[in-house]
């Protein structure tokens, strides 16, 4: 029988948020089918789970490994937002070759690109055409509460008009960063969304519908400026933040995550231990410990892989350190995700987001 797929992530959807807005319809699909709460992939970023998530595969078999990040061999910092760094091919690339019709929506410009791949009818939220335009109406700027909105408006006016086989649709984080689960400004996006995937659901009522989240959010009180930290014990080095992206106003280039990259190896013992004395800092991994543990492709990280503890994030500070006050992710702390199936003909375990993906057998 051909199947009829919906795959939604929900960008910086930690669980808390779910718990604390009413969501009848997320709240009907999760009974009707299952629900968990799993876990994101390790550094806890947007590129690196969407795309987890689109090819179903770990860092170390996709090759995304940061939002951004130092190219040893050229020496340059680059956004990790082109298709060529991808390594694998994605979910939608695969249900073509199949002959399955596809589509892909994100809210942001830079993850359509980065994510294209295979996709028959493409559209970002951001810059749409004038046909969705002429269909849902204008939508606002990317850092507006509505756009998540819009977003999802049009993804079903694309079900309605096109019912491609596959569907992934990718929200953006901007509410999440701005305001805390229990703010009111949070529940009216969370409800909103609820409500219009309630109108989906019941327009498509035989689709499977998998919906999760890239990572979580957390509020952070501590910044460090890990080069100046280590500068000050004399060594040299730079500190790449894996959460910066082009959208300055959501991360402010502050997460709880870096790559960092010693000018001299011979100190990576001395690199470990001042960092790993330092307040805020939970672990410091060396690359092929990190590259085992997290999955990561030892190729595309720093000698060290940094991470926060739940109140800090690493950015750049005059003093070395300074207090912040800023929502934010990218450590171990944002990567508790809902995973929700509805319709699915399996019934796999889910441990991780991509599981999803890697579970629906489209290989
Ligand atoms: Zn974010």
């Amino acid at each position: 029988m051909p199947r009829n797929i919906l795959i939604i992530c929900v960008d910086g959807l930690g669980p808390e948020y779910l718990e604390l807005t009413p969501t009848p319809n997320l709240d009907r699909m999760a009974v009707a089918g299952g629900f968990v709460i799993g876990q994101s992939v390790i550094p806890s970023v947007t590129n690196v789970n969407n795309v987890s998530l689109i090819t179903g595969a770990l860092p170390r078999v996709h090759g995304i490994t940061a939002n951004y990040w130092l190219d040893r061999a050229t020496g340059q910092e680059h956004y990790m937002e082109s298709p060529d760094f991808l390594l694998c091919p994605t979910v939608l690339q695969r249900a073509q070759r199949r002959g399955m019709s596809t589509a892909l929506l994100t809210a942001k410009q830079k993850l359509l690109r980065l994510l294209d791949a295979g996709a028959d009818y493409s559209l970002a939220a951001e810059s749409p055409d004038a046909d969705m335009i002429e269909k849902v109406g204008p939508p606002e700027d990317i850092y507006s509460p509505s756009i998540n909105h819009w977003l999802f408006r049009a993804l079903r006016v694309v079900l309605r008009e096109q019912d491609p086989d596959i569907a992934y649709c990718s929200t953006t984080d901007g509410m999440m960063h701005k305001y805390p689960p229990d703010a009111e400004e949070s529940q009216r996006h969370i409800h909103g969304l609820d409500a219009i995937l309630g109108e989906i659901v019941a327009e498509n009522p035989a689709r499977e519908v998998y919906l999760t989240a890239d990572h979580g959010m957390s509020a952070k009180s501590r910044g460090l400026d890990l080069e100046k930290l280590l500068g000050a014990t004399g060594i040299a080095a730079r500190a790449i933040p894996i959460i910066k992206d082009r959208y300055v106003a959501h991360h402010q280039n502050l997460g709880g995550a870096a790559y960092v990259y010693l000018d001299d190896h011979r100190l990576l013992g001395d690199a470990v231990s001042a960092l790993e004395a330092e307040p805020g800092i939970e672990s410091v991994h060396a690359r092929a410990e990190a590259a085992a543990q997290f999955d990561l492709l030892a190729e595309r990280i720093g000698d060290l892989f940094v991470l926060g503890d739940q109140d800090t994030v690493f950015g750049q500070f005059e003093t070395g350190q300074a207090q912040v006050e800023v929502r934010s992710h990218g450590s171990r702390h944002e990567s508790a995700v809902p995973i929700l199936a509805y319709n699915s003909p399996l019934s796999p375990t889910y441990r991780m987001n991509l599981d999803l993906v890697a579970a629906l057998g489209i290989n």
